[in-house]
């Protein structure tokens, strides 16, 4: 079996029902930052704690892209989930068949290979439809 690697190292967490995405919440005023801040943006408070965020939220919008790229097969998906948390992550979507995307839908993140890269799976977050 192939080794996995995260594409970026603290991004996500896998667990038993699934994954998380990791965020990280300044320790003075609580704002939450993901992709996590090396220091609070709101406030310039340099001590943040890790948080992960809730697996599920709602399509804010999203754009199929017919052209092939680099690493993904057209047609691929990219769009913006808005987590329960307040935050706005913007990911990779998973086309389903029979969920085509609708704004507004509940989405729900899964941790799966992006691509293979030198004998490695590259391992990332994306949302697809619940
Ligand atoms: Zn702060």
């Amino acid at each position: 079996m192939a080794e996995r690697v995260p594409i970026r190292e603290g991004t996500f967490q896998e667990g038993p029902d699934g994954g998380v995405l990791l965020a990280n919440k300044c320790t003075s005023c609580g704002q939450l930052f993901f992709p996590k801040a090396k220091l609070c943006l709101a406030c310039l408070h340099e001590d943040l704690d890790e948080a992960p965020l809730g697996r599920k939220g709602t399509l804010y919008s999203y754009t199929i892209a017919h052209m092939p790229s680099s690493f993904f097969p057209p047609p691929h998906a990219m769009g913006y989930v808005d987590l329960p948390e307040g935050l706005r992550v913007f990911a990779p979507l998973k086309i389903v068949d029979d969920k085509p995307f609708d704004v507004g839908m509940e989405m729900e993140v899964v941790i799966e290979k992006i691509w293979e890269f030198e004998g490695k799976e590259l391992m990332g977050y994306v949302f697809k439809p619940v």
